[in-house]
């Protein structure tokens, strides 16, 4: 008679695989008949390698969900994990497998999305090693906090219990830095000796949702936001007194965020002491950050991977270059000083007034942003009668870039843009991308329109996670 597989079951798996986000892929040791044993069954926290017991929790009809239990036999590129909260907390999907074979890990995900989604033959195309880190912890430069209450009704800071309103303490991340730790334990301490609520996600009261810190690599300037569901800050001379005292503080706030959900962040900030910002660098561009400014959390790796994207340019000084989805222009003004001029664009507001704030400290006077979806301002520009209105006196049929540069979020750049893209003809296109999916999808768009992929190159911005940059230069068949 057939055995029936159904949910509960615990199954042994060899595991094969890791899927995108970092589960591992099993199938079921030889031996076992049951029926459906030649499913795939994805296992949280399990490595490619182990051999394990896991329990079914969810069946398909061709794959399944197991949570692992037991594992029988370690993969050899299991680690130690250096976080006892790894697989509690799920912020690092695959510390426990070694770094090198992390790395590994990356440049495969990047390589087969190119493969199978993309068409594209890497045999051909010069594919460099994925660049990793030199230190694959401590390398956040901002940390955010929930405070709140354990399980035994202690103030605490860490991270939300799966499913739950309970905080598990974390008394240090490794992947922040280690200062950040006693900024927390001054915060809790405050709190304890003035009875100064935490808030609670259930009831929406209490006072001190969050504590977001950053951190300058290159300034060691540090800055703490304490998040508020109020208007102020009761005792927060005292406050200041505790962080003041700690080695780089430049800026202490309070974001006020009075909504019922789970964004972090409200939109209003008060500086309680000390500067508005903090400042870092990414290679010599001195960037201000305020407690709302999106900044890459990497520092190190950012500027590996803007040097990558300043190659791949091919710069020689007289080049116009757009970059679409610039952010905060970190990479408009990486590249302004090898350029003849640069435009970025930007759809959310703050960050281009950041942009044109960090362009001023700098002294670069040879580039401009605009804010706007960056399909729709291209597609406007596309017409150059229109440019010359955008653009403004001095700028005159100077716009037409002959190299773009895109760095969009996960989705990807979209048809629109790449059509745009596609009619202003730049000599190169540099794609930075944070998902290879969605960028192998939008390069066979530009092959098909008359682009080759000339080359490729992973670079790591997030150790012990799933998630992989990769830089690529598209560059014009000449006809
Ligand atoms: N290049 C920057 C930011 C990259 S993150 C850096 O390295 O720091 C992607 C950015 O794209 C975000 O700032 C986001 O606000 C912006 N964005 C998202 N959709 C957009 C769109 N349709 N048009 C322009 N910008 C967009």
């Amino acid at each position: 008679m057939v055995q029936i597989m159904k949910k509960n079951d615990l199954i042994e798996l060899e595991i094969v695989d890791l899927s995108a986000d970092g589960s591992g892929v099993g199938k079921m040791a030889e031996g076992d008949h049951r029926e459906g044993s030649a499913m795939t069954f994805f296992v949280k926290d399990a490595l490619v390698g182990d051999r394990v017991l896991a329990k079914i929790i969810k069946l398909k009809k061709t794959y399944g969900y197991a949570r692992l239990t037991e594992i029988i036999e370690p993969s050899p590129d299991r680690v130690e994990p250096k976080c006892p909260m790894h697989r509690q907390c799920g912020g690092c999907q695959i510390q426990a497998l070694s770094y090198e074979k992390q790395l590994e890990y990356k440049q495969n995900k990047i390589c087969n999305n190119l493969l199978r989604i993309g068409g594209f033959d890497l045999s051909q195309i010069r594919m460099d090693p994925i660049i990793g880190m030199r230190e694959a912890f401590r390398y956040r430069n901002k940390a955010q906090f929930p405070i709140g209450r354990d399980k035994n009704g202690k103030l605490a800071a860490g991270f939300y219990a799966a499913r739950t309103h309970v905080i598990v303490p974390i008394e240090d991340c490794y992947l922040g830095v280690s200062q950040n730790q006693d900024v927390i334990s001054e915060i809790l301490a405050w709190m304890e000796q003035y009875q100064i609520e935490p808030y609670d996600e259930k009831s929406g009261t209490g006072l001190v949702r969050h504590v977001l810190i950053r951190y300058g690599f290159r300034t060691k300037q540090m800055m703490v936001c304490i998040v508020i569901n109020g208007k102020s800050l009761p005792w927060s001379k005292e406050l200041i007194d505790r962080l003041k005292a700690l080695e780089g503080m430049t800026s202490i706030s309070v974001n006020i965020n009075k909504q019922r959900n789970n964004v972090i962040m409200g939109d209003t900030v008060r500086t309680l002491w000390g500067a508005d910002y903090i400042e870092d660098y990414i290679g010599d561009i001195k960037f201000q950050i305020s407690p709302l400014s999106f900044y890459q959390v990497n520092p190190v790796q950012t500027e590996v991977l803007y040097r990558k994207v300043l190659e791949f340019a091919g710069l020689t000084g007289e080049e116009t270059v757009w970059d679409l989805y610039c952010g905060i222009g970190t990479i408009s003004l990486f590249l302004a000083r090898r350029a003849k001029r640069v435009y970025g664009i930007e759809i959310i507001p703050q960050a281009v007034e950041d942009a044109k704030r960090n362009c001023k400290i700098n002294a670069i006077s040879n580039a401009e942003f605009f804010v706007g979806e960056a399909e729709d301002v291209l597609e406007r520009i596309c017409g150059s009668d229109e440019a010359d209105l955008m653009l403004g006196n001095g700028w005159r049929k100077e716009w037409r870039p002959q190299v773009v540069v895109v760095d969009p979020p996960r989705k990807g750049c979209g048809e629109k843009l790449l059509d745009a893209i596609l009619k202003v003809q730049p000599e190169r296109v540099v794609y930075v991308s944070c998902d290879s999916a969605t960028l192998a999808r939008d390069l066979k768009v530009l092959c098909a329109g008359g682009y080759e992929m000339v080359r490729g190159q992973g670079v790591d911005l997030f150790g012990q996670t799933v998630h992989v940059e990769c830089v690529v230069l598209m560059s014009r068949v000449e006809k």
